[in-house]
């Protein structure tokens, strides 16, 4: 059973057991025998046995009436509210008890940091930002208080702000979050770039690898940085860099890897690049980018052998989709270059429902690569679709 139920519930049946009690008393002292009718304690019992929460509510609100001095009971009401949607209701009975003569710190600390969960699902954030602010100085209520601090930043994308935030949690939690704070410095060094800022960005990148080195996407940013100072070779070193530790990455990089190849007039250290991936993560994206250098530098048939082994040793629908391509391009035969063409039709409607992301933790799909998921907010959990498939 929801704890919140439970918090509920055992306020109403230590007074359905007074209330029992005292009725079984008064019935003695008149000499009757019935027993007392069903308290609320059972009713709603029996309601939230059925599934019937709604009507357990009523009941226990109707119950609790008596108890409106308890803060205890009025917080569990006030958070039951709130979790059934009913903000405003959640809200105007946290700012009843704020406003109660003679509150103790603690309690009023408990209400505060209510208030400010009404307000953060209201989405009055400032209000909520101010509410655990002062909530936060009360060391009972410091760890939940920044946790929520967090999220306000991170849906505010106040980067800083949930830098400061991050690094006092992170004292407390000894140390879990040095990977999240390293995708905040990822952030800000996304904005200096966008606004042209790069040492500024460059700052925040060497920041987010001094906290966690292995960061996949602090690496991809050092590379882009190096690229757009004119140190390609640099850059493509970086890139490589995601070779060990995050193959499901060099996908992504593999067009940058290539733009640097060919501004430095070297196809061949394309190729390694290629070669080297290929040879960590068996991926077949990459081995398709390895058909098409091919097939661009003039090697047609060492890019048909290619994607032969890919299809026949990895049964891979990409390679199948775009060995049709080669075929249809290949014959004289207008039938045939159709009935390869409607194959190809197929191939790649079949392909449509296998691209794009997807995030291991919620398992949410979409079309573009976030390094935080839009579902549930986790960071680093998102991956390309086929990728998995490769692996699987
Ligand atoms: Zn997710």
């Amino acid at each position: 059973m929801d704890p919140i139920w439970l918090g509920l519930l055992l306020p109403v049946a230590a007074g359905s057991g007074w209330f029992v009690a005292r009725h079984r008393n008064d019935a003695r002292g008149k000499g009757g025998t019935g027993l007392p009718a069903p308290t609320a304690y059972f009713k709603s019992l029996n309601f939230l046995l059925t599934e019937q929460h709604d009507k357990a509510l009523d009941v226990l609100l109707q119950a609790l009436e008596q108890h409106d001095e308890d803060l205890e009971i009025q917080l569990a009401l006030g958070g039951l509210f709130r979790r059934r949607g009913e903000i405003e209701r959640a809200t105007q009975l946290h700012q009843g008890l704020i406003a109660r003569v003679g509150l103790s710190p603690e309690h009023k600390g408990q209400v505060l940091f209510e208030l400010a969960n009404d307000y953060y699902k209201a989405g009055l954030l400032d209000r909520s930002e101010n509410l655990l602010l002062e909530a936060a100085g009360r060391k009972e209520l410091l760890e939940p208080s920044l946790h929520l601090l967090i999220q306000i930043y991170e849906s505010e994308k106040e980067w800083k702000n949930a830098i400061g935030v991050a690094v006092r949690l992170d004292k407390l939690a000894e140390g879990n979050l040095r990977v999240v704070i390293a995708q905040y410095h990822c952030e800000l060094a996304e904005r200096e770039v966008g606004a042209g800022n790069y040492p500024l960005a460059q700052a925040e990148v060497a920041d987010a690898l001094a906290l966690d080195p292995s960061c996949a996407r602090a690496r991809i940013l050092e590379g882009r940085l190096q690229a757009i100072s004119g140190n390609h070779r640099d850059a493509i070193v970086s890139w490589s860099g995601l070779v060990g530790e995050h193959p499901e990455m060099l996908c992504e990089v593999v067009h940058l890897v290539k733009a640097s190849s060919n501004a430095l007039g070297s196809l061949s250290l394309f190729r390694g690049f290629l070669d080297q991936a290929i040879a960590a993560t068996e991926d077949e994206r990459l081995k398709l980018m390895l058909v098409d250098h091919l097939a661009a530098d003039g090697s047609k048939e060492e890019a048909e052998k290619v994607l032969l082994n890919l299809v026949n040793e990895a049964a891979s629908l990409p390679g199948l989709h775009r060995l049709l391509q080669f075929r249809a391009l290949d014959t004289a035969d207008s039938r045939i270059r159709a009935d390869y063409e409607l194959l190809r039709h197929v191939t790649g409607k079949l392909l449509e429902d296998r691209a794009g992301y997807e995030c291991r933790f919620c398992g949410l799909q979409g079309r573009s690569l976030h390094w935080q998921c839009p579902g549930c907010r986790s960071w680093n959990t998102t991956s390309a679709r086929l990728f998995s498939a490769t692996l699987n």
